[in-house]
């Protein structure tokens, strides 16, 4: 981060601090924020996280998510609440978005709110928003930039048990269980560095990966053994979800995540796509292995974006028609899409 000076002496006063992380938060949104909220409490500050959306349950272990405040969309007091917390703050971290559409009905009063502005993200792209900005595509998790901060302000004794475990999960699962290409000696440097102040690699792996519910894990196998279609011409996956199909699993929020992943574990597929209807739009999650950018495909076609290899969007069409568009456009991407990996 530039002017880290001045940034410290922002925070050397006791503040009324907001920290708002993106749309459908993913551990690595909820990891951050929360690793930051225990660091900033324990300096002094009044820390109110704001989510502006529910969360998986399978993040509901993390140290101080009791204190979330989460936007409901059927109930509009909650939103008024954010607004009221969003009009009295002093500082604002935003973090793992660095466009403010990504948190949906926040975007305006964050937008026009007085206090100092921060963002700490990884993604593609940013808009320029902040005040502060601390922004590096080459980090694999926004996680792990919150710890980076910390130690560059000096304050790596600070880091709890809590805060370290928030900051692993957020790395662990960004990185896919550091098996992505965004993983480097760094990676595990910060890794084991969470680890020495009192993370737990096991236990935080146990309450992401082995907490499913019967549910969760059929859907999972209705997916990929009903919904799954798998295009040779393409080295392309797509799967498919209607809202009916998620009522009749009984989804929860976060069922759909880390779905999208298996059809990239099939030999020679180098792009996976997840599309699944949210009622108000359908949603679209992309992954891809090696030089073949979602994030450029999510953006040119579907108003999303992300990092190169694993990207989301949306569309307001039905998931049918979503699904035509979808396939209309793969010819633009045939060669590359051919290439070896
Ligand atoms: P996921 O497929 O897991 O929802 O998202 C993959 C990556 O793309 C994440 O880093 C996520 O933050 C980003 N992403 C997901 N949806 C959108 C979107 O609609 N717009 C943008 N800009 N990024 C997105
Ligand atoms: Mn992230």
């Amino acid at each position: 981060m530039d002017r880290i000076s001045e940034f410290k002496a922002l925070l050397a006063q006791p503040k009324n601090i907001v920290i708002v992380t993106h749309f459908k938060p993913d551990a690595d949104a909820l990891g951050s924020t929360l690793g930051l909220a225990g660091y900033l409490r324990r300096k002094g500050h009044q820390v109110h996280p704001i989510t502006p959306s529910d969360y998986p349950g399978f993040l509901a272990w993390m140290p101080g998510h009791e204190t979330v405040h989460a936007v409901q969309k059927d109930k509009p007091e909650t939103l008024q609440h954010a607004r009221h917390l969003i009009g009295r703050a002093d500082v604002i971290f935003c973090l793992d978005f660095s466009s403010l559409k990504r948190i949906e009905d926040l975007e305006s009063p964050v937008r026009e709110a007085s206090a100092v502005k921060v963002m700490v993200d990884h993604h593609l792209e940013p808009e320029n928003f902040a005040k502060f900005s601390y922004w590096d595509v080459k980090c694999a998790s926004t996680a792990q930039m919150i710890y980076e901060l910390i130690v560059m302000l000096g304050e790596r004794d600070l880091i709890d048990n809590h805060i370290a475990n928030c900051l692993y999960a957020g790395l662990m699962t960004d990185t896919g269980n550091f098996r992505h290409n965004n993983v480097t000696a760094r990676e595990f440097q910060v890794a084991a560095d969470l680890t020495a102040l009192g993370a737990n690699p096991s236990e935080v792996a146990r309450q992401i990966y082995d907490t499913n519910s019967v549910e969760r894990l059929r859907l999972t196998g209705f997916v990929l053994s009903q919904r799954m279609h798998v295009l040779p011409e393409y080295n392309t996956v797509y799967m498919t979800l209607t809202a009916e199909e998620m009522r009749q699993h009984g989804s929860q929020t976060g069922d759909t995540e880390g779905l999208v992943n298996y059809g990239l574990s099939i030999k020679g597929i180098k792009m996976s796509v997840l599309m699944y209807d949210r009622k108000d739009e359908i949603k679209f999650s992309f992954r891809s292995l090696g030089d073949f950018s979602v994030n450029d495909l999510a953006r040119k076609h579907f108003q999303g974006g992300g990092h190169r290899n694993a990207a989301g969007g949306s569309s307001k069409q039905s998931l049918q028609e979503a699904l035509q568009h979808f396939l209309s456009i793969l010819p633009e991407y045939k060669d590359a899409l051919r290439k070896p990996i």
